[in-house]
């Protein structure tokens, strides 16, 4: 448009173009898993006994910044740092402390996390500062028995009053809740009401054929159709546009005026607007939650101290980024196509 011959300085831009993927769409949206440890140990996510990776096998703090910060030259304008449970990791905040550079600088939109709350009281004020604005909560029960059930070991008090901190320190908290028949399918009213009344939205997850081949995964599958039918029957339900790129469709609530979200990637395919990709806390990039194609991009991050490697191996993932996954509900009553945890890929 005119601008054609204008000379580019931007010398970082060209060397390192946006990345795209061969079906065009543009890797914006990261989610970096920091550590595959956790507090909790939720049934549908993780065995009693876990086994943990040696810490050697862990991206370092600075090893992370490098490579959000790869990311972000690449085009990522959001990031959400996730886990197993990311506040549990050591000096988590200096992670956080060195992205928020990138928000400054206004090449990143958007610095986040997904949390199990445990430790939020600690951390909210402390992460607000980072520039963090808002964060996910998850939480599937407001029954003190029952989420100890649920986590193994959680203590509701504690996540409320990490989730009361959180608001204190002007955080918004989007709470994700995963629907499980037989478990909550009772309080799905409760909860709608209980977050809508403190002005944060709820989204509810279907369970996902991750982790160990577990039998129970099938049997507490709860198709958010049925969700959203059984919410017909006491809430006035208005679809709306809202879309945040990812594969959460949302509806108002007309009694509350409140957003519920609803993650359905079992039962529809949300691949064609897919920006994002993630990578495991040793440094393993998923392009899709759904296959087990990965790069790793460890090894170029510790090949040296630049970033052409690394660099390169982005772009030879991306490349090889899938048109879509194959999920299929029946998958859960045979074998998962899927093997690795939740905790391990950062959900
Ligand atoms: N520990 C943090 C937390 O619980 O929010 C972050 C990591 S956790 C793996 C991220 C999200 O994945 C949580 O909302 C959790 O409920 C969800 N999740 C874990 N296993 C899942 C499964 N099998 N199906 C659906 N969601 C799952
Ligand atoms: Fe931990 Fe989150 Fe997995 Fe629960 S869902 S065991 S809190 S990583």
């Amino acid at each position: 448009m005119g601008m054609i011959n204008a000379p580019t300085t931007d010398l970082t831009l060209l060397d390192n173009p946006p990345l795209i993927d061969p079906f065009g769409r543009a890797i914006s949206y990261v989610r970096v898993s920091v550590t595959d440890r956790c507090d909790f140990r939720c049934t549908y996510c993780m065995s009693e006994e876990m086994r943990f990776l040696p810490k050697r096998d862990l991206l370092t703090l600075e090893e992370l910044d490098r490579l959000c910060t790869a990311f972000v030259t690449r085009g990522t304008r959001k990031l959400r740092i996730t886990g197993g449970e990311p506040l549990v990791r050591r000096d988590i905040l200096h992670l956080f402390e060195r992205l928020s550079r990138h928000l400054v600088s206004g090449r990143l939109d958007e610095l986040t996390l997904t949390t199990n709350g445990s430790q939020l009281a600690n951390f909210a004020g402390p992460l607000a500062a980072t520039g963090v604005q808002r964060i996910n909560v998850s939480l599937d029960t407001l029954d003190p028995e029952k989420f100890r059930a649920i986590t193994r070991r959680g203590d509701l008090a504690q996540v409320l009053a990490g989730i009361r901190a959180a608001r204190q320190a002007g955080l918004s908290v989007k709470i994700n809740c995963v629907a499980l028949k037989g478990f909550n399918d009772s309080e799905f009213e409760e909860l709608i009401a209980w977050a809508h009344g403190d002005g944060m939205e709820i989204t509810f997850i279907e369970v996902m054929p991750l982790g160990e081949d577990r039998a129970d995964q099938a049997d507490q599958y709860l198709s958010l159709e049925d969700v959203r039918r059984q919410l017909s029957a006491t809430l006035t339900l208005e679809p709306i546009s809202h879309r945040t790129g990812g594969p959460a469709r949302y509806m108002r609530v007309k009694e509350t005026g409140g957003r519920i979200g609803f993650i359905t990637p079992l039962s529809h395919n949300f691949c064609e607007s897919c920006n994002r990709v993630r990578v495991t806390c040793t440094g393993t990039l998923f392009m899709c939650l759904g296959q087990n194609d990965a790069a790793d991009l460890r090894t170029p991050l510790r090949l040296s101290e630049d970033d052409r490697a690394l660099m390169l191996a982005l772009d030879e993932a991306i490349a090889r980024k899938p048109k879509g996954h194959d999920f299929l509900a029946d998958r859960l009553v045979s074998k998962p196509r899927v093997g690795r945890p939740m905790s391990q890929t950062g959900g």
